[in-house]
C-alpha cells in the first residue's frame, strides 16, 4: 500500500506553528462569565469540574470524550440512516467499515466504551482474584474488573512513572513483568491480556509495535488473548509514524491493522475513535464472537443496534474511515505538543513527550505545597478554572477508587488533563490557555487544598462534592484582580 502523504506546512518565519486544515461551517457561541460568578459555579458544583454546567464553562477542556468535531461527511451521513430495530442497513455499513478499518469479520455494537468493558468483564472474569495485566488501568476499565471480582496488574516500564520524559513510548507494556506475572499467578488465573492504546491517564503515552509484538510472543507462549482497548488507537498509531523508525513511510492504515491484527479481542469506545457516539467490540474469531453475542441483548439492544442511535451508526461508519486519515488526526496531537512545548519553555511542568488527547500538567509538582490527602490535582483544576473560565479533568487521587477495605489509594501522577479535542479549538484559544496556566503557575503558592464532603462508592470522581480547605479561592481571586483589573 503506498503511503497518501499527510499535508505538512512550513512558516517562512521557522516558526513552528500547527496550521488548521479545516475550516469552521457550524459555530456555537461561548461563555466566559465573571470570576466571582465562577467561584460561584465551583461551589454549586462541589469543586468538582465533572459537575459545572456549561453556560459557565468558556473553553470545555474536559474531556475528549464524544467532543471532536463532526465531519461534513459524518453530518450527512446521518441523514441516511435506516430505522429498524433489527437488520438495518446501517449496522451492515458500519460492520463492513469495522472490518475494513479494523480488519476484524465480528463484530459486536455498544452504547460506549465503557459498555464494551462490561461485556468482557463479565464474559471472562470467572472467579474472585482473576488477575488482568495491563499496561495501566483506564477508570472504567477498572471499576468493571473490580464489579465482577477481578483484580488488575499494571506492568509498565520505570521510564512510564517519569513525568518529564523524553521517552516515545512510556505505555509500553513491561513483557519481562509480564512473564513474571504468568508464571506466579498461573495462566487459569489470567483472562486476559489488556493493552490500551495511548495509555490515558499516564498523559496520553503510546506503545510501540515492537513492544506489542513481544507481548504477543509471550501471549503465544501461555496460550492467552490480548485485548487491545482501541479507544485512542488512531492517535497511537499516529505517535508510531512519528515516533517508531521502522513505520516511518507507513501509512495509517498499515499501523493500525498490524496493531489490531495482534489483538484477539478489540474494543474501542466511537466517542473517542470516530468522533461519534458508540462503541463496539470486535474480534476474527468466531469462537470469540459466540462467548459475547448473548451478551448484548442483554445489556445493550438487540444486535445490529447495541443501543446506539441509527443515526450516530452511520457517523461511526464514517468516523472509522476518516480515522486513516493521518491529516486529521494529526491535528489534535499537533495542537497538543505547540500547547506543551510553550508551557514547558515558559516553565509550567508538563507530562512529556506530548502525548494524545491532552496536554497534562504536572500538578505534584505545581502543588508540592499540597499534600496528596488534599488532592493537588483536583485543587489545580479548580484553580484554573476560577482564573480562566477553562474547565479541565482532575487525573489524580480522586479519580483512584479505595481499596478493598476502603483506605485511599494514592495516584501514582496528579495530574490536571486539559483536553484537546480534535478540530474543536482555535490556536489564539490555545494561546489563552497557555498565558492562563504560565500566570497561575507563578501565583501556585495561592492554591490551597480540597477535602471530600461527599463521595460516592464508585467512580467518585464523576458526582463526588468537595470544598477548599482554607480561603485560598478568595485570595487568588484578589491576586487575580490586582494584575487582571477588570479583565475577564
Ligand atoms: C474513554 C475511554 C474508555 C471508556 O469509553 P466511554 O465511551 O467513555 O465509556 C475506555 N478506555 C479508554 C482508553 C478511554 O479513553
Amino acid at each position: 500500500m503506498s503511503k497518501e502523504k499527510p499535508v505538512k506546512v512550513k512558516f517562512y518565519s521557522g516558526e513552528n506553528i500547527p496550521l488548521e486544515l479545516h475550516k469552521v461551517r457550524v459555530v456555537q457561541k461561548l461563555n466566559l462569565v465573571p470570576i466571582e460568578r465562577r467561584l460561584e459555579a465551583l461551589y454549586e458544583g462541589g469543586f468538582n469540574t465533572f459537575r459545572l454546567s456549561t453556560k459557565d464553562v468558556f473553553l470545555d477542556m474536559l474531556t475528549d470524550s464524544g467532543t471532536n468535531a463532526m465531519s461534513d461527511m459524518q453530518v450527512s451521513a446521518m441523514m441516511h440512516a435506516d430505522d429498524a430495530y433489527a437488520g438495518s442497513q446501517s449496522f451492515f455499513r458500519l460492520q463492513k467499515a469495522v472490518e475494513d478499518v479494523l480488519k476484524k469479520k465480528y463484530f459486536l455494537p455498544v452504547h460506549q466504551g465503557r459498555a464494551a468493558e462490561n461485556i468482557l468483564a463479565c464474559a471472562y472474569i470467572k472467579k474472585k482474584g482473576d488477575l488482568i495485566p495491563m499496561n495501566y488501568h483506564f477508570t472504567t476499565a477498572l471499576a468493571h474488573i473490580t464489579q465482577y471480582g477481578g483484580r488488575i496488574v499494571e506492568l509498565l516500564y520505570d521510564e512510564a512513572y517519569n513525568i518529564d520524559s523524553a521517552h516515545p513510548f512510556k505505555g509500553n507494556l513491561n513483557v519481562e513483568k509480564l512473564e513474571q506475572v504468568i508464571v506466579e499467578t498461573g495462566v487459569e488465573n489470567i483472562p486476559f491480556i489488556r493493552m490500551e492504546a495511548s495509555t490515558n491517564l499516564i498523559g496520553g503515552q503510546p506503545f510501540s509495535i515492537r513492544n506489542m509484538r513481544e507481548v504477543r510472543k509471550i501471549a503465544d507462549k501461555y496460550g492467552l488473548r490480548i485485548v487491545l482497548d482501541a479507544s485512542l488507537l488512531g492517535e497511537n498509531a499516529y505517535l508510531i509514524l512519528q515516533r517508531e523508525p521502522e513505520f516511518a513511510d507507513s501509512s495509517m492504515a498499515e499501523v493500525i491493522s498490524i496493531m489490531t491484527g495482534l489483538s484477539d479481542i478489540v474494543y474501542f469506545s466511537a466517542r473517542k475513535l470516530s468522533s461519534s457516539r458508540g462503541g463496539g467490540i470486535c474480534t476474527g474469531e468466531l469462537k470469540i464472537y459466540r462467548e459475547l453475542e448473548a451478551l448484548v441483548p442483554l445489556f445493550e439492544g438487540f444486535l445490529t443496534y447495541g443501543g446506539i442511535s441509527v443515526r450516530e451508526i452511520e457517523a461511526m461508519a464514517v468516523g472509522l474511515y476518516e480515522t486513516l486519515d493521518e491529516t486529521m488526526i494529526s491535528q489534535s496531537p499537533q495542537f497538543i505538543a505547540y500547547l506543551v512545548n510553550s508551557l514547558t519553555a515558559k516553565g509550567v511542568p508538563m507530562v512529556t513527550p506530548p502525548g494524545v488527547l491532552g496536554a497534562h500538567v504536572d500538578a505534584m509538582s505545581i502543588c508540592s505545597h499540597i499534600p496528596q490527602t488534599q488532592y493537588p490535582a483536583g485543587a489545580l483544576a479548580a484553580a484554573f478554572f476560577l482564573i480562566s473560565g477553562v474547565r479541565g479533568m482532575e487525573r489524580g487521587s480522586i479519580s483512584n477508587q479505595r481499596d478493598e477495605e476502603g483506605n485511599e489509594t494514592y495516584a501514582d501522577m496528579e495530574l490536571l488533563r486539559l483536553a484537546v479535542p480534535r478540530r474543536v479549538f482555535t490556536l489564539s484559544q490555545i494561546k489563552y490557555v497557555e498565558d492562563r496556566l504560565v500566570w497561575l503557575n507563578e501565583n501556585r503558592s495561592l492554591i490551597g487544598g480540597l477535602k471530600f464532603v461527599y463521595e460516592p462508592p464508585v467512580l467518585r470522581f464523576f458526582m463526588g462534592g468537595l470544598e477548599p480547605v482554607s480561603d485560598w479561592p478568595e485570595r487568588l481571586i484578589a491576586k487575580f484582580k490586582e494584575d487582571f483589573g477588570d479583565s475577564l
